[in-house]
Protein backbone atom coordinates (compact mmCIF):
# COMPACT_ATOMS: atom_id res chain seq x y z
CA UNK A 1 0.00 0.00 0.00
CA UNK A 2 1.43 3.07 -1.26
CA UNK A 3 2.18 5.88 1.89
CA UNK A 4 0.79 3.35 4.63
CA UNK A 5 2.89 4.78 7.17
CA UNK A 6 1.04 8.09 6.65
CA UNK A 7 -2.21 6.85 5.80
CA UNK A 8 -2.50 5.05 9.14
CA UNK A 9 -1.15 8.51 11.17
CA UNK A 10 -3.91 9.86 9.65
CA UNK A 11 -6.62 7.25 10.88
CA UNK A 12 -4.62 7.42 14.21
CA UNK A 13 -4.83 11.02 14.80
CA UNK A 14 -8.87 10.71 13.23
CA UNK A 15 -9.98 8.50 16.12
CA UNK A 16 -7.96 10.64 18.53
CA UNK A 17 -10.16 13.36 17.58
CA UNK A 18 -13.13 11.62 18.29
CA UNK A 19 -12.03 10.12 21.68
CA UNK A 20 -10.91 13.78 22.60
CA UNK A 21 -14.45 14.80 22.11
CA UNK A 22 -13.34 17.21 19.64
CA UNK A 23 -15.67 15.78 16.26
CA UNK A 24 -19.09 13.62 17.21
CA UNK A 25 -19.95 11.22 14.11
CA UNK A 26 -17.91 11.46 11.23
CA UNK A 27 -17.72 15.38 11.53
CA UNK A 28 -13.96 16.57 10.85
CA UNK A 29 -10.73 16.48 8.85
CA UNK A 30 -7.52 14.88 9.01
CA UNK A 31 -4.65 15.27 6.54
CA UNK A 32 -0.78 15.63 6.17
CA UNK A 33 1.20 16.47 3.51
CA UNK A 34 3.72 13.92 1.74
CA UNK A 35 6.05 15.70 -0.59
CA UNK A 36 3.45 16.12 -3.47
CA UNK A 37 0.49 14.04 -2.13
CA UNK A 38 -1.78 15.01 0.47
CA UNK A 39 -3.38 11.91 2.31
CA UNK A 40 -6.49 13.02 3.75
CA UNK A 41 -9.80 11.17 5.67
CA UNK A 42 -12.76 9.90 3.33
CA UNK A 43 -15.72 11.55 3.30
CA UNK A 44 -18.92 10.07 5.53
CA UNK A 45 -16.42 7.16 6.73
CA UNK A 46 -17.01 6.13 10.95
CA UNK A 47 -13.61 6.90 12.38
CA UNK A 48 -13.16 3.71 14.91
CA UNK A 49 -14.08 1.52 11.34
CA UNK A 50 -11.66 3.89 9.31
CA UNK A 51 -8.30 1.56 8.22
CA UNK A 52 -5.58 2.86 6.61
CA UNK A 53 -6.95 2.00 3.08
CA UNK A 54 -9.92 3.99 3.62
CA UNK A 55 -7.55 7.06 3.45
CA UNK A 56 -7.53 9.06 0.31
CA UNK A 57 -4.15 10.13 -1.35
CA UNK A 58 -4.67 13.08 -3.49
CA UNK A 59 -2.35 14.92 -6.24
CA UNK A 60 -1.82 18.31 -4.71
CA UNK A 61 -1.10 20.05 -7.94
CA UNK A 62 -4.28 18.64 -9.50
CA UNK A 63 -6.36 18.07 -6.40
CA UNK A 64 -7.85 14.75 -7.68
CA UNK A 65 -7.54 11.59 -6.06
CA UNK A 66 -5.98 8.83 -6.83
CA UNK A 67 -7.21 6.07 -8.82
CA UNK A 68 -9.04 3.53 -6.84
CA UNK A 69 -9.41 5.82 -4.03
CA UNK A 70 -12.52 6.31 -1.63
CA UNK A 71 -14.16 10.23 -2.05
CA UNK A 72 -11.98 12.19 0.16
CA UNK A 73 -13.29 14.86 2.57
CA UNK A 74 -15.63 17.43 1.74
CA UNK A 75 -13.54 20.18 3.02
CA UNK A 76 -10.81 18.95 0.72
CA UNK A 77 -10.87 22.22 -1.12
CA UNK A 78 -9.89 23.86 2.53
CA UNK A 79 -7.24 21.39 2.52
CA UNK A 80 -5.53 22.17 -0.69
CA UNK A 81 -5.42 26.11 -0.45
CA UNK A 82 -3.71 25.98 2.70
CA UNK A 83 -1.01 22.88 1.68
CA UNK A 84 -0.70 25.34 -1.73
CA UNK A 85 -0.44 28.97 0.54
CA UNK A 86 1.29 27.81 3.83
CA UNK A 87 4.30 25.81 4.95
CA UNK A 88 2.80 23.05 6.89
CA UNK A 89 2.38 19.94 6.99
CA UNK A 90 -0.51 18.64 8.41
CA UNK A 91 -4.26 20.38 8.92
CA UNK A 92 -6.91 19.30 11.51
CA UNK A 93 -10.33 20.39 11.02
CA UNK A 94 -12.89 20.14 13.81
CA UNK A 95 -16.67 21.13 15.12
CA UNK A 96 -15.51 21.09 18.12
CA UNK A 97 -18.14 22.48 20.93
CA UNK A 98 -16.88 25.07 22.79
CA UNK A 99 -14.82 26.59 19.87
CA UNK A 100 -17.84 26.26 17.32
CA UNK A 101 -20.35 27.95 20.03
CA UNK A 102 -17.77 30.88 20.06
CA UNK A 103 -17.74 31.63 16.54
CA UNK A 104 -21.78 32.26 16.65
CA UNK A 105 -21.31 35.41 19.29
CA UNK A 106 -17.97 36.36 18.99
CA UNK A 107 -15.40 37.94 16.28
CA UNK A 108 -12.09 36.46 18.05
CA UNK A 109 -10.87 34.49 20.62
CA UNK A 110 -9.12 36.79 23.25
CA UNK A 111 -5.61 36.02 24.77
CA UNK A 112 -7.27 34.95 27.96
CA UNK A 113 -4.48 32.17 28.67
CA UNK A 114 -0.50 31.97 27.66
CA UNK A 115 -1.17 29.01 26.14
CA UNK A 116 -3.00 30.40 23.04
CA UNK A 117 0.38 32.12 22.06
CA UNK A 118 0.91 28.33 20.54
CA UNK A 119 -1.96 29.49 18.00
CA UNK A 120 -0.36 32.27 16.96
CA UNK A 121 -2.19 34.90 19.31
CA UNK A 122 -5.73 35.62 19.80
CA UNK A 123 -8.01 33.83 17.32
CA UNK A 124 -10.13 34.77 14.20
CA UNK A 125 -13.48 34.23 13.65
CA UNK A 126 -13.58 33.98 9.78
CA UNK A 127 -17.01 35.29 8.39
CA UNK A 128 -19.22 31.98 7.28
CA UNK A 129 -18.62 30.59 4.20
CA UNK A 130 -20.71 27.05 2.83
CA UNK A 131 -18.47 23.85 3.98
CA UNK A 132 -16.69 22.45 1.22
CA UNK A 133 -16.97 26.07 -0.79
CA UNK A 134 -13.82 27.56 -2.47
CA UNK A 135 -14.61 30.82 -1.02
CA UNK A 136 -14.20 29.50 2.25
CA UNK A 137 -11.25 27.26 1.44
CA UNK A 138 -9.73 30.78 0.35
CA UNK A 139 -10.72 32.51 3.34
CA UNK A 140 -9.54 29.50 5.99
CA UNK A 141 -5.63 29.63 4.19
CA UNK A 142 -5.48 33.55 4.10
CA UNK A 143 -6.43 33.70 7.50
CA UNK A 144 -3.90 30.62 8.47
CA UNK A 145 -0.96 33.48 7.07
CA UNK A 146 1.13 34.12 10.58
CA UNK A 147 -0.94 31.80 12.82
CA UNK A 148 -1.71 28.39 13.71
CA UNK A 149 -5.28 28.17 14.59
CA UNK A 150 -8.37 29.88 12.72
CA UNK A 151 -12.06 29.97 13.75
CA UNK A 152 -14.94 29.32 11.61
CA UNK A 153 -18.36 31.06 11.75
CA UNK A 154 -21.25 28.94 12.32
CA UNK A 155 -18.97 26.19 11.52
CA UNK A 156 -15.88 25.36 13.56
CA UNK A 157 -11.94 25.58 13.76
CA UNK A 158 -8.88 24.95 11.63
CA UNK A 159 -5.58 24.38 13.40
CA UNK A 160 -2.16 23.59 11.26
CA UNK A 161 1.15 22.45 12.59
CA UNK A 162 4.50 20.91 11.24
CA UNK A 163 3.61 17.49 11.78
CA UNK A 164 0.00 15.68 12.63
CA UNK A 165 0.39 15.49 16.72
CA UNK A 166 0.94 19.08 16.93
CA UNK A 167 -2.06 20.19 14.73
CA UNK A 168 -4.43 17.56 16.44
CA UNK A 169 -2.76 19.25 20.19
CA UNK A 170 -3.28 22.61 18.65
CA UNK A 171 -7.28 21.75 17.93
CA UNK A 172 -7.18 20.27 21.68
CA UNK A 173 -5.70 23.04 22.94
CA UNK A 174 -7.93 25.68 20.77
CA UNK A 175 -11.08 23.79 22.25
CA UNK A 176 -9.79 23.95 25.91
CA UNK A 177 -9.35 27.71 25.55
CA UNK A 178 -12.66 28.51 24.27
CA UNK A 179 -14.15 26.53 27.04
CA UNK A 180 -11.74 28.34 29.63
CA UNK A 181 -12.96 31.97 28.59
CA UNK A 182 -16.78 30.82 28.71
CA UNK A 183 -16.29 29.57 31.93
CA UNK A 184 -14.27 32.74 33.03
CA UNK A 185 -17.20 34.49 31.45
CA UNK A 186 -19.43 33.47 32.85
CA UNK A 187 -18.23 34.34 36.27
CA UNK A 188 -17.52 37.97 35.19
CA UNK A 189 -15.09 40.08 32.63
CA UNK A 190 -12.50 37.98 32.34
CA UNK A 191 -8.69 39.89 32.20
CA UNK A 192 -6.61 39.35 28.95
CA UNK A 193 -3.01 39.23 27.93
CA UNK A 194 -2.10 41.84 25.73
CA UNK A 195 0.30 41.13 22.68
CA UNK A 196 3.28 41.97 24.27
CA UNK A 197 2.80 39.72 26.64
CA UNK A 198 1.90 37.17 24.31
CA UNK A 199 5.30 37.90 22.33
CA UNK A 200 7.59 37.78 25.77
CA UNK A 201 5.67 34.37 25.82
CA UNK A 202 6.79 32.95 22.45
CA UNK A 203 10.25 34.07 23.61
CA UNK A 204 10.10 32.65 26.85
CA UNK A 205 9.34 29.24 25.49
CA UNK A 206 11.67 29.57 22.51
CA UNK A 207 14.77 30.25 25.31
CA UNK A 208 13.55 27.08 27.32
CA UNK A 209 13.54 24.91 24.08
CA UNK A 210 17.49 25.65 23.26
CA UNK A 211 18.23 24.97 27.17
CA UNK A 212 16.24 21.50 26.62
CA UNK A 213 17.98 20.89 23.44
CA UNK A 214 21.08 21.56 25.18
CA UNK A 215 20.19 19.18 27.84
CA UNK A 216 19.26 16.43 25.71
CA UNK A 217 22.29 16.83 23.67
CA UNK A 218 24.61 16.79 26.99
CA UNK A 219 22.81 14.04 27.93
CA UNK A 220 23.31 12.46 24.60
CA UNK A 221 27.01 12.81 24.84
CA UNK A 222 27.12 11.19 28.17
CA UNK A 223 25.04 8.36 27.41
CA UNK A 224 26.38 7.64 24.17
CA UNK A 225 26.15 3.90 23.47
CA UNK A 226 29.16 1.97 22.52
CA UNK A 227 29.00 1.91 18.74
CA UNK A 228 28.12 -1.80 18.36
CA UNK A 229 25.07 -0.72 20.56
CA UNK A 230 21.66 -0.13 18.90
CA UNK A 231 20.71 3.56 18.32
CA UNK A 232 19.16 5.18 21.13
CA UNK A 233 15.18 5.86 21.06
CA UNK A 234 14.64 9.45 20.67
CA UNK A 235 14.65 11.34 23.94
CA UNK A 236 11.41 11.27 25.50
CA UNK A 237 11.69 14.96 26.58
CA UNK A 238 10.51 16.00 23.19
CA UNK A 239 7.18 14.85 23.77
CA UNK A 240 7.06 16.18 27.65
CA UNK A 241 7.03 19.50 27.23
CA UNK A 242 4.39 21.65 25.84
CA UNK A 243 4.16 21.24 22.42
CA UNK A 244 4.87 24.77 21.50
CA UNK A 245 7.92 24.19 23.25
CA UNK A 246 9.30 21.85 20.54
CA UNK A 247 8.94 24.08 17.57
CA UNK A 248 12.02 26.53 17.23
CA UNK A 249 10.34 28.36 14.19
CA UNK A 250 9.10 24.93 12.27
CA UNK A 251 7.13 25.26 9.10
CA UNK A 252 3.83 26.12 9.93
CA UNK A 253 4.33 28.40 12.84
CA UNK A 254 3.68 32.32 13.04
CA UNK A 255 6.30 34.30 12.10
CA UNK A 256 8.81 34.89 14.98
CA UNK A 257 7.69 38.17 16.81
CA UNK A 258 10.12 40.95 17.61
CA UNK A 259 11.55 39.75 21.17
CA UNK A 260 10.08 42.72 23.53
CA UNK A 261 13.28 44.83 24.70
CA UNK A 262 13.12 43.26 28.32
CA UNK A 263 12.24 39.83 28.35
CA UNK A 264 13.13 40.08 32.24
CA UNK A 265 10.35 42.77 32.58
CA UNK A 266 9.33 43.70 35.88
CA UNK A 267 6.05 41.93 38.00
CA UNK A 268 4.68 45.59 37.62
CA UNK A 269 5.38 45.52 33.84
CA UNK A 270 3.89 42.50 33.52
CA UNK A 271 1.09 43.50 35.64
CA UNK A 272 0.20 46.36 32.89
CA UNK A 273 0.39 44.20 30.20
CA UNK A 274 -3.02 42.07 31.40
CA UNK A 275 -6.04 44.47 30.35
CA UNK A 276 -9.12 44.17 31.72
CA UNK A 277 -11.96 44.51 31.24
CA UNK A 278 -13.20 42.12 28.83
CA UNK A 279 -16.69 42.20 27.16
CA UNK A 280 -18.52 39.14 28.60
CA UNK A 281 -19.54 37.15 26.34
CA UNK A 282 -23.19 37.44 26.91
CA UNK A 283 -22.47 41.33 26.23
CA UNK A 284 -20.30 40.35 22.75
CA UNK A 285 -23.54 38.13 21.93
CA UNK A 286 -25.85 41.24 22.71
CA UNK A 287 -23.70 44.00 20.47
CA UNK A 288 -23.30 41.51 17.52
CA UNK A 289 -27.10 41.50 17.00
ZN1 LIG B 1 -16.39 21.27 8.91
Amino acid sequence: MRLKAERQAVVDAARRMTESGLVVNTSGNVSILAGDTVVITPSSIAYDTMTAEDVCLVDLASGRALPGMLHPSSELPLHLAVYRSQKVNAIVHTHSLYATALTTVMDKLPAIHYQIADLGGSVPVLPYARFGSKELATMVAAGLDGRTAVLMKNHGATTIGPDLPRALARSITLEWIAKLYHQAALLGNPALLDDAEIAAVLAAQRDLVASRDRAIAERGSVMAPPPSSPALSPPRGGNQLPLSLGEKGAPGDPPRRPRPHDSRSTTSERQRRIRTPARPLRDAAAGKR
